[in-house]
């Protein structure tokens, strides 16, 4: 069983790893070998101290770098459920399960607003988790709503089990197969009762399918990690980045307002010394 869990690969994620490695806890960190889409998208950064007008890509570049120096490994993999239970953090990524003594969420928010009726038919045909789910699909007609490239091998393992994908990417996709239909218009409500039957489009076009697979850069917490207190969308954390689950602490862009790198930087490093302080109790 592992000290900790790092969930994210943000500004948040790394400085809670930097600091973990430091105390010599014993962690695994889950997230993207690019660490995080926000940070290489920054035109110029005005308001970090000590790195004035450096670029998005530029800072990318020596968060890598200190991450390597330091000889910090992100396992590649997406988090997606969370289950808090006698004390222990079982954590489900990509169809294994991972155990801790504590987790810290540095997931950063999600951008894209959640489909009507998602939350409903969450796990009765919407799925945030292709190869969890992907088998259930075999042979059926599905819908997959992706905003990061990185998730495309995603879609294309899916692409093999289903029948037909009708794929809604928010990005120029990479995916050519007979099979799947890449479209630019967005999903904006899932219908079913029981079950998933339907997906209605901005263009008011609905079409059938079976699921609905939602792959995104992040989850909403309370989807990610049941029994999170939030409000307003954000984790609520104290001065200890500890949230309502004993042993759990977020960082970052998920914890709230504002949106920025010194603020993720800051409580990645309070969440770590928070769980520092929590194994040694
Ligand atoms: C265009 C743009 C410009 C910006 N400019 C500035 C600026 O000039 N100055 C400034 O201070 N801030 C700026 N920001 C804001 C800054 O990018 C964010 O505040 C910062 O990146 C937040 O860091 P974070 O670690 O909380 O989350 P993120 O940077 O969002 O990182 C979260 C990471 O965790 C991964 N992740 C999420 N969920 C999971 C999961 N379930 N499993 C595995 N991995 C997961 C994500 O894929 C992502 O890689 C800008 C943002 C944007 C979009």
């Amino acid at each position: 069983m592992y000290d900790c869990i790092i969930i994210g690969s943000g500004p948040g994620g790394l400085s809670a790893a930097l600091n973990l490695k430091t105390y010599r806890k014993d962690f695994i960190w889950f997230g993207s070998k690019d660490l995080s889409d926000k940070v290489m998208k920054a035109e110029k950064i005005a308001n970090y101290p000590g790195l004035p007008e450096m670029s998005g890509t530029k800072f990318l570049e020596r968060l890598q770098a200190h991450m390597e120096n330091a000889g910090l490994e992100i396992t590649e993999k997406t988090v997606t459920n969370v289950v808090y239970s006698g004390g222990r953090f079982m954590v489900l990524a990509d169809n294994e399960f991972y155990e801790a003594k504590t987790v810290i969420l540095a997931i950063g928010v999600v951008a894209a607003k959640l489909m009507e009726g998602e939350e409903r038919l969450l796990g009765k045909g919407v799925s945030y988790c292709a190869t969890c789910d992907g088998m259930l699909y075999a042979g059926k007609r599905i819908a997959v709503v992706c905003n990061a490239p990185k998730f495309e091998h995603e879609v294309e393992y899916l692409a093999d089990l289903a029948s037909e994908v009708l794929y809604y990417p928010t990005f120029e996709s990479r995916v050519e197969r007979e099979n799947v239909t890449i479209s630019r218009d967005v999903p904006t409500k899932i219908q079913g009762e029981k079950r998933v039957t339907s997906v209605t489009l901005q263009s008011k076009t609905t079409v059938p399918v079976d699921g609905v697979f939602c792959l995104r850069n992040a989850i909403v917490p309370t989807k990610l990690i049941p029994g999170i207190r939030v409000e307003d969308a954000h984790v609520v954390v104290d001065r200890q980045m500890a949230t309502n689950l004993p042993g759990c602490f977020a960082a970052g862009d998920c914890t709230g307002r504002p949106y920025q790198f010194a603020k993720a930087v800051g409580e990645g490093n309070v969440a770590a010394h928070g769980v520092i302080s929590f194994l040694a109790t």
